[in-house]
């Protein structure tokens, strides 16, 4: 990432220059640009008063001094002596947009992500809050200095003197409009005063949004059975000190760790101190609001669908104190609490906490590092933790709270491993194998309900050519096209490119192309063929389009008015409903068999978080997981409920290959439209890098280049390599010693991504 043409080449100043400038104000700014380096500037005069960390400025920038929007991240900095300094151009926020905790923590993030400090301010700060949406400019008046001492003496008509009483009792300015209303006057006694100096106009920002936050049914505690107690005094603890812990509450799903949460928030709320609750957004359903909302005063919901000035209206609030719990998904880690007391993490497990652009930061750790910096702790909470936070727990860094149990002595449902290679009903195409239709059959008829997971969506992911031996691609992506039958189209599910299906295959023209595999639709027809008269209720991103129609979907099935709901990743989180009584598992080894070192883990976690959504109300549950590799050991682990047991498995093959946790890594992407140059650059830069290791020494070790699992992505070829060492701090240093002489031609783009979770 070096951008040296960006940088002014320096002029040497003239030393009067610089002594002229030591006792003027500078600022340190940062632009949004991938660099680790801050620019100094100087302050006029007129913006000297003005100027304040977190604001943005316009400044000069580049050969053709063009303006450019900045963070201010410090003022008053020394200059360093060898450049003659530009000027700041202009302010343009009132207020810091950001306070100077968060100011810190950014800087944080762009040293632990390799990303520059201006480009993490600019993501962080959501759009809404940098142009204010939501608010616009009003006239107000205010008493001017000593105005009641002087008015005391003068003879003042009536409605002037209601308008100085209406002023003496707020205690800010108030809106012309307001004022008149109160003081029951027109403009003219207003306009007097203004005249006589007594009092003085302002405008003001208001926000023209209201709280429309429909307050919901309040509920009482629950009674905590012995685990939860234990678990939540071992959270108080730390909270009452106050100090910084992290806490993994390791719970079965069903083990009740929601109420768990909320009974330590509301010790927070007590305190006057605020809880931010980091979920994933699927979880953000309005059955975790209401739950929430049930027990707080004031809760603020941080969810994709909101407009700006919805985002720029909570953010205010949250800002100044007046919310007691944020809830949301991953960017909620950087709500501005004014006074922090407890960040709570649920669902510990899921990626989409690692955001996938840069900054490419994990929520997680950005959790740690600013409750370890607030002197608060933080709560990580799953049923199948990711390997990297059970074995900090395990080996203490981190506190490890069990919770075996699910509450009211409910047990975990059986699961039943299916061998569908010799299923009769498979092996002709179905997706449902015999047991499995037998079980949806008898669940239904008993008045219970079932969930059926895929995690595929489309109808066919694979339309194949027998003569090529292989299936159509996207032509712009190293990727098979999936056959969408409700739209018409061959879809690419990476890029959304998408054409109607070929006759003959594009390649090598021969016709008769073969669909092969199912997706969620395929497996719907299958569904309701085989079910004619259940309520059928199909949940993917294709047809769960529309905003709201997710969280309807699972209203409807709450109330019972859907007895099959089947879909992607969507339907196997989170999801609490007592009336399930039958989950099963299509296809368990679509996931296993992908070439990526969590495969096993995300194998493991789905299975288990799918189990989770039965047996959760009175009824028994049960689970079927049908399988090519009933043997396999990650499949049994996973049906025997033995988190632990797979822990230990595969900690010790991470450890065996060298993988996380056992080692930390960083993965260095190249990608450009020609594949020749890709490869030669990458593999000059590898060389580079090897050779900067060598120069520092110690345990650091490269993987590669090779081409990237997916080679070509939107019209791009894709190299990668994996940079890893014991600790974190070491490729962070490499990088940093090596980035400087980072030279790529123009047309490559260079991504590193810090703790991958995409390998792909
Ligand atoms: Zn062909
Ligand atoms: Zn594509």
């Amino acid at each position: 990432m070096p951008q040296p043409r960006l940088f002014d080449p320096p002029d040497a100043p003239e030393p009067w220059e610089l002594a002229a400038e030591a006792d003027r104000t500078t600022a340190e700014i940062v632009l949004p640009l991938p660099t680790p380096t801050t620019f100094h500037y100087l302050v006029p005069d007129a913006l000297r008063e003005l100027i304040r960390p977190g604001q943005r400025v316009k400044v000069p920038f580049g050969r053709g001094d063009q303006l450019r929007v900045g963070f201010v991240v410090a003022v008053g900095t020394p200059p360093p002596a060898t450049r003659r300094l530009k000027s700041i151009d202009a302010v343009i926020d009132r207020e810091p947009l950001i306070a100077d905790d968060m100011l810190a923590l950014t800087k944080w993030i762009a040293d632990r992500y390799l990303g520059g400090w201006g480009q993490v301010l600019d993501s962080v700060i959501p759009a809404g809050v940098k142009k204010q949406a939501g608010t616009r400019e009003i006239r107000c008046f205010q008493l001017a200095e000593g105005a009641l001492e002087k008015a005391a003496g003068m003879k003042l008509p009536p409605r002037q003197r209601a308008v100085l009483d209406v002023l003496s009792e707020s205690d800010g300015p108030v809106p012309v409009d307001q004022l008149e209303a109160a003081a029951q006057c027109g403009t003219s006694p207003i306009h007097a005063l203004r005249d006589k100096k007594l009092i003085l106009p302002v405008r003001q920002r208001r926000s023209t949004m209201t709280d429309d936050v429909v307050p919901a049914a309040r509920m009482a505690d629950l009674i905590l059975n012995p685990d939860q107690q234990r678990a939540l005094d071992a959270i108080l603890e730390p909270l009452r000190t106050p100090r910084h812990e992290t806490i993994l509450l390791h719970g079965v799903t069903g083990s009740g760790k929601t109420e768990i949460y909320i009974r330590a928030i509301r010790e927070v709320v007590s305190y006057g101190r605020q809880a931010i609750v980091l979920v994933p957004e699927i979880s953000l359903t309005p059955q975790t609001i209401r739950r929430f909302g049930s027990r707080f005063s004031s809760l603020a919901v941080l969810h994709s669908h909101l407009s700006d000035a919805e985002r720029h209206w909570h953010w205010q609030r949250i800002a100044r104190g007046e919310v007691e719990v944020v809830i949301g998904a991953r960017s909620a880690v950087f709500a501005p609490t004014p006074h922090l007391g407890i960040i709570v993490l649920d669902e510990e497990h899921e990626t989409t906490f690692k955001q996938n652009a840069t900054p490419r930061y994990h929520a997680r750790e950005v959790a740690r590092e600013r409750s370890r910096r607030a002197g608060v702790p933080l709560v990580l909470g799953s049923a199948t933790p990711t390997l990297e936070s059970f074995d900090r727990a395990r080996q203490g860094i981190d506190r490890l709270i069990e919770l075996p149990n699910r509450v009211e002595q409910r047990p975990l449902p059986p699961v039943v491993v299916v061998d569908t290679r010799t299923d009769p009903l498979v092996s002709r195409g179905h997706s449902i194998g015999r047991g499995l239709q037998h079980s949806i059959k008898r669940s239904i008829d008993d008045g219970g309900q079932v969930i059926l997971f895929l995690n595929l969506r489309g109808y066919s992911p694979v339309l194949w050519c027998l003569k090529c031996n292989e299936g159509v691609k996207c032509p712009d992506c190293d990727i098979s096209l999936t056959w969408h039958r409700d739209r018409g189209r061959l879809l690419c599910h990476s890029c959304d490119f998408d054409m109607p299906p070929p006759e003959r295959c594009p390649k090598c023209g021969q016709p008769g192309m073969k669909y092969l595999g199912a997706g969620t639709q395929k497996l719907e027809q299958e569904v309701r063929t085989k079910f004619p008269d259940a309520r059928v209720v199909r949940m993917d991103s294709d047809a769960m389009k529309k905003p709201g129609s997710h969280d309807e979907a699972l209203e409807r099935f709450r109330k019972g008015e859907i007895d099959i709901l089947l879909g992607t990743q969507m339907i196997a989180k989170g999801l609490d409903f007592p009336n399930v009584t039958l989950v099963g598992v299509i296809d368990a080894d679509s996931m296993l068999h992908q070439p990526d070192l969590r495969a096993a883990e995300r194998t493991f976690q789905l299975i288990a978080q799918v189990a989770g959504r039965t047996g959760r109300g009175e009824k028994a549950g049960r689970v079927i997981v049908q399988t090519m590799s009933p043997d396999d050991a990650v499949i049994q682990l996973a049906a025997q409920h033995d988190y632990l047991g797979f822990a230990e498995r595969e900690l010790a093959q991470r450890r065996e290959h060298q993988a996380p946790p056992a080692t930390n890594l960083a993965r260095v992407i190249v990608r450009g439209p020609r594949e020749d140059l890709v490869r030669a650059e990458i593999r000059k830069l590898v060389e580079h890098l090897k050779a900067t290791a060598l120069e520092i020494g110690g345990d650091l070790r490269i993987l590669g280049p090779a081409p990237a699992p997916i080679l070509k992505l939107k019209k791009l070829f894709r190299y990668h390599c994996q940079l890893s060492a014991p600790d974190v701090e070491q490729i962070l240093a490499w990088w940093r010693k090596a980035e400087p002489k980072i030279a790529l031609t123009e047309e490559l783009e260079l991504t590193i991504d810090v703790d991958p979770l995409d390998l792909r």
